[in-house]
């Protein structure tokens, strides 16, 4: 049989979705989904993993179940054709985590670069929750749960994916061709790796906020890009600029196309350009927030007002979660159903079990 392509990717219901998210993997989502090159496409509100550093604060993570949902919808994820779920729904995804928990060390959870960082983003030092600690096991039972073949994510996820990858082989070895192995999807424009926050900052994320949100207004949005870092050196217009660094001309790489030139900056080709310029001198980080503020504009509007259009109908968009974790439920539950062959647990699918057994107590 051709194996499927199948797409899982999610995000954690712990605040609305941002321009790093989108940059990071929305945006190429929703290509994908268009593409036709794929036979299913899952995505999902890891509402669980959010809950292990949040478990005090369960209302958080309800009320962001449907904001995530309705910016799913507002940049395109359609579901006719993408299963959007929600994973606390899907008690299969528990127990491949608990099968899964037995083939992974310590030691190796301890050397994963992204939970390290994590944990002392959170300032966790010793009291970190098992739960925290072990998300990258149950990350790898959500993937390999749909048998998903590619994930397209940021960078920070590329340690998840390699300790997924190393559980199906483990799991394969042991109890024969089971899962299947996914690749990791990262973003082709270097920009759009690990979006820098509005600060500077390594990376946006909504738990440090400093964030540009796809729900921002048009207001909020102006003010974010106006107050953004820069070059803390260029004080001057005539002073040399740096690029490196510069958050302003990160965002361009991320979001500029060589058409928004012609449109809002026409003394220039293009940002090769415009970065040229930055860096001999004479030209005002105002300038080049005025043009980042219009691509931005152009880029966004679009998507908060489709989200708009949705907040209108909210008992649709749960109905339609409802019935995303119905396929993905059914989904997962064959998989599990053939793990529990594999790790010879299914001692009550048929009648085998008992006539083996049977037989073993009968001969001797
Ligand atoms: P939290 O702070 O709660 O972890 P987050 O902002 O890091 O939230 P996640 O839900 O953990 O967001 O990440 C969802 C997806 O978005 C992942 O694929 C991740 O790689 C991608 N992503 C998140 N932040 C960025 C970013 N700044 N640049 C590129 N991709 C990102
Ligand atoms: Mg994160």
């Amino acid at each position: 049989m051709k194996q499927e392509k199948i797409i899982l990717t999610g995000d954690r219901p712990t605040g609305k979705l941002h321009i790093g998210h989108y940059v990071g993997s929305l945006r190429r989502r929703v290509e994908l989904q268009n593409s036709g090159l794929y036979d299913k496409i899952f995505i999902f509100e890891a509402d669980g993993q959010a809950l292990t550093d949040n478990i005090d604060n369960p209302e958080k993570v309800r009320q962001n179940v449907i904001e995530v949902a309705l910016d799913y919808l507002a940049c395109g994820i359609d579901p006719a054709k993408s299963t959007i779920f929600i994973q606390s729904q899907i008690p299969e995804l528990c127990e491949l985590t608990f099968y899964f928990m037995d083939l992974v060390t310590v030691s190796r959870l301890q050397r994963n670069p992204t939970v390290k960082t994590e944990i002392q983003m959170r300032n966790f030092e010793t009291s970190i929750p098992v739960g925290f600690f072990t998300y990258p096991i149950s990350q790898a039972a959500d993937i390999t749960a749909f048998k998903a073949t590619t994930v397209p994510v940021g960078e920070d996820q590329e340690p998840m994916l390699e300790q997924a990858r190393e559980i199906v082989r483990r799991f394969n070895h042991i109890y024969g061709e089971t899962l299947v192995e996914p690749n990791i999807l990262l973003p082709e424009n270097a920009a759009c790796l690990r979006l820098p926050g509005t600060d500077g900052k390594a990376k946006m994320s909504k738990s440090l906020g400093n964030c540009i949100y796809l729900s921002d207004s048009a207001d909020e949005v102006e003010k974010k890009v106006k107050s953004m870092y820069t070059d803390p050196n260029h004080i001057k217009v005539t002073d040399p600029g740096q690029i490196e660094g510069n958050t302003v001309f990160t965002y361009l790489d991320a979001f500029s196309k060589p058409e928004h030139f012609e449109r809002y900056l026409p003394e220039y080709q293009s940002l090769d350009e415009l970065k040229a310029h930055y860096q001999r001198g004479g030209l005002g980080d105002m300038k080049v927030k005025k043009l980042l503020a219009a691509i931005m504009q152009e880029e966004l509007e679009p998507i908060r007002n489709r989200r708009k259009e949705f907040e209108k109908d909210i008992p649709a968009v749960c109905e339609m979660l409802r019935q995303g974790c119905e396929v993905a439920r059914e989904a997962a539950a064959q998989t599990l159903s053939e793990v529990r062959r594999a790790m010879k647990i299914n001692y009550f699918d048929d009648d085998s079990f008992v006539a083996e057994q049977t037989a073993r107590f009968a001969a001797e």
